[in-house]
């Protein structure tokens, strides 16, 4: 018995994200600011290029510090 590898299949095209600024998912969303909380997990936002714009929002990681 011939045992193929398994093509997982993948939904192909864009894994889409959350903007947290319009509250949608969006496909060119990005990590534009980490909220670092004293207690658990620091709070992740993330923006899309069109609120970006709007914004003046940097993706995180293009910020310098
Ligand atoms: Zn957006």
């Amino acid at each position: 018995m011939a045992k193929t590898t398994d093509p997982v299949s993948a939904p192909a095209g864009a894994t889409y994200s959350w903007c947290d600024w319009h509250k949608g998912p969006s496909g060119t969303a990005v990590l534009v600011d980490v909220i670092e909380q004293g207690s658990g997990p620091g709070v992740t936002r993330y923006a899309c290029a069109p609120c970006r714009e709007q914004r003046g929002l940097v993706p995180f990681s293009e910020q310098q510090p």
